[in-house]
Parts: structure tokens; C-alpha cells; sequence
């Protein structure tokens, strides 16, 4: 399935670093004591900008699941129907990320499953890759 591939900005350089390499690198505040995704310049509920990274282990459950029909997007249009899922992130269930569930048939994604972390190369991107999510 063709992603978009990301372009990553000051402040997302090191998360898109992570995936790269194949590993999940979330942000860390030490005065909250908590993750945060998507990248922020502060954090999102103390707003200090002290916030360094952590490697999370990438496990995590379906919270809710949608099927796309229809989209905008050109590289995704041969695709449609397809998953997306709402994953909670288990070491941090605050932590939300989408997935379109590999593997998975439209209307066939099972709420409440756990998955775990995975990497896709992205086509075209000359060694890029995207976090994503599989049935464990
Ligand atoms: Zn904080």
C-alpha cells in the first residue's frame, strides 16, 4: 500500500531519525513523567521544551477501526476500501497512533486486538520507512 512519504520539520527530524533505523523514539518530559507523539517543540501539558527520547517497545491494542471508501489522496486511491485503526500504545495507552492494519482486509480489522510495531520501506523513498501495526 503506497504511504505518503513524511517530511520531517525541526522538531519531528529525530522521530522520522527512529524510523529510519527501524525503532520507535518517542518524545520524553521529565517533569510530567510522560511520552508524547506527535513531536512538539514543548510539551503538550507542562510546556517545558526540556523533552529528550526514549525507544518504546511497540505494543499496543486497536482502540477503534474505520474502512475508507473514498480519498483525496492519489497515492492511496488504488487502495480504497482500506483500514484505518486507532492504536493505543500499551506502555503509554495515552498515546494514540492510525494504522492501516497490514494484512488485514477492509471490515476485517478486530477491535480491542493487540498489535505490535512494525516497519514498512515507503515506495519511492530511497530507504525511508513508516512505523505501522500488525495482529500479533
Ligand atoms: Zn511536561
Amino acid at each position: 500500500m503506497p504511504k505518503t512519504i513524511p517530511e520531517p520539520d525541526a522538531v519531528s527530524q529525530p522521530f522520522w531519525d527512529s524510523v529510519d533505523q527501524q525503532k520507535l523514539m518517542l518524545q520524553h518530559c521529565a517533569s510530567c513523567d510522560r511520552l508524547q507523539y506527535p513531536p512538539r517543540a514543548q510539551c503538550q501539558d507542562c510546556g517545558k521544551a526540556e523533552l529528550t527520547w526514549r525507544e518504546v517497545e511497540g505494543k499496543g491494542h486497536i482502540l477503534e477501526t474505520m474502512v475508507v471508501h473514498d480519498t483525496r489522496v492519489v497515492r492511496r486511491k488504488i487502495d480504497v476500501p482500506f483500514n484505518v485503526a486507532l492504536v493505543s500504545l500499551d506502555e503509554a495507552p495515552y498515546i494514540n497512533f492510525l494504522s492501516n492494519l497490514p494484512g488485514v482486509k477492509a471490515h476485517e480489522a478486530p477491535q480491542g486486538a493487540p498489535v505490535e510495531l512494525i516497519f514498512e520501506e515507503l515506495e519511492g523513498s530511497d530507504g525511508r520507512f513508516i512505523h505501522e501495526w500488525k495482529l500479533i
